[in-house]
């Protein structure tokens, strides 16, 4: 599935070569990804100017000089194509420039592609739930301490909570989690402040190495110019059950939290 950083390397991709273009042509293959695509979506994009892109959590976004923004979400397996050598049967948006095409490939159909005018982007359901970006500023050990008071859950499934951070994936929780020194099982109302205090440049950290990387783990996953993204091979604890710590003597163990593999150092994490 792809994750923040493989979101964020692909609306960078795009942003090289779709930023202050016009959308020449529009072609919807099939009526719905995830749900139905916008109605109006071929009309509302042909002929607009592309103004800018943004990430939200894992979203990525689309301005237009129409003040309407194209909001895609890659699901499980989505990915942009450009300038694919031959079309594929999972293109199921292709966008056109003078000089480029732009193809939403999804096989599996968990993605989404929605229409929100740019001025109220903010209250758009999916982001009017959604806690400060990992990346942003309003991320702060003060607001991860004061969200988690009182709260006697793992700070595991806290982490994964997107009202409390947006679009933080279970293998940079995990990663997270052991550069802090923060074990998963730990109860969130009793992790201190300066324990967030570490967690906080970690959260950072892992993702700032994932997006340098070119996004991470997917074997499905390809950047937008068409090239395979990269293999967990760096990571300290995420799929790496059994294998020794890399800090210590330790080895590390693999549970199951809510459903969802945890893997940590017993001896690093407490
Ligand atoms: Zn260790």
């Amino acid at each position: 599935m792809p994750e923040l950083p493989e979101v964020e390397t692909t609306v960078r991709g795009l942003a090289r070569y779709l930023e202050g273009e016009r959308l020449t042509r529009v072609v919807v293959n099939r009526p719905d990804l995830r749900r139905p695509f916008p109605a109006d979506l071929m009309q509302a994009m042909t002929g607009a100017v592309v103004t800018g892109l943004d990430r939200r959590a894992k979203y990525g976004l689309l301005h237009t000089d129409r003040g309407r923004t194209l909001i895609f979400h890659l699901g499980m397996s989505g990915r942009w194509r450009i300038d694919p050598e031959r079309p594929d049967r999972h293109d199921h948006l292709v966008l056109h420039t003078d000089d480029h095409i732009f193809a939403l490939n999804d096989a599996r159909r968990f993605g989404s592609v929605d229409l929100v005018d740019r001025a109220i982007l903010d209250a758009w359901p999916p982001f009017a739930a959604m806690g400060p970006e990992p990346l942003g500023e309003l991320l702060t050990p003060g607001h991860l301490h004061a969200a988690t008071r009182g709260r006697k859950t793992a700070i595991k499934g806290v982490l994964l909570d997107q009202r409390i951070v947006a679009g933080l994936g279970n293998i940079y929780v995990c990663e997270a989690l052991f550069r802090s020194g923060i074990s998963p099982r730990r109860q969130a109302g009793k992790v201190s402040r300066a324990a967030f205090a570490r967690l906080v440049p970690a959260i950072r950290d892992v993702l700032h190495q994932s997006i340098a990387d070119g996004g991470s783990t997917l074997r499905d996953y390809a950047r937008p110019d068409g090239q395979l993204g990269y293999f967990a091979t760096r990571f300290d604890v995420y799929g790496r059950e059994g294998e020794p710590c890399h800090r210590c003597e330790g080895t590390i163990r693999r549970i199951v939290q809510g459903g969802r593999s945890s893997w940590f150092c017993p001896q690093c994490q407490k």
